[in-house]
């Protein structure tokens, strides 16, 4: 199982791994889309700098497109799911029936049958600390 630690540690290399693939778009879109939510409604120059409302040929940022395009970059983040596996509880690991010396009838004499699927990471959790946690209810599609 994982300790908390480990896991904001595997959460952190995901979420690193989506970050870093973000083209220049992207993230420009995911901090002018921040900016719009935190103070207000963003204003972009033809160049697509961010600028005053009152500038020469400012463009209002389209804030849906933007979180389109967002969620569209991160439509591929998906759970984390880790596997543990077991050794089989009915023959202990040995893959023999200790009473026949036969195949063991629960693991067919594999030994090991039986895993456990553990989400250790929900993409929410990921998307949250990719793009921050307030845009992640935006984004998360
Ligand atoms: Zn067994």
């Amino acid at each position: 199982m994982f300790n908390s630690l480990e896991l904001r540690d595997e959460i952190e290399s995901v979420a690193d791994h989506f970050r870093k693939g973000m083209t220049d778009e992207i993230s420009g879109l995911v901090s002018f889309a921040l900016s719009d939510l935190v103070n207000g409604p963003v204003y972009l120059d033809s160049d697509g700098e961010e600028c005053s409302p009152f500038d020469e040929g400012a463009k209002a940022f389209d804030f849906s497109e933007a979180i389109a395009q967002i969620a569209a970059y991160l439509e591929s983040v998906s759970d984390l799911v880790t596997h543990d596996f077991h050794s089989c509880d009915s023959c202990d690991g040995t893959g023999r029936d200790e009473y026949n010396e036969e195949d063991c009838a629960q693991c067919f004499g594999e030994g090991c049958c039986q895993y456990e699927e553990t989400i250790s990471g929900t993409r929410e959790m990921i998307i949250s600390a990719i793009v921050g946690k307030t845009l992640s209810e935006y984004v998360r599609g």
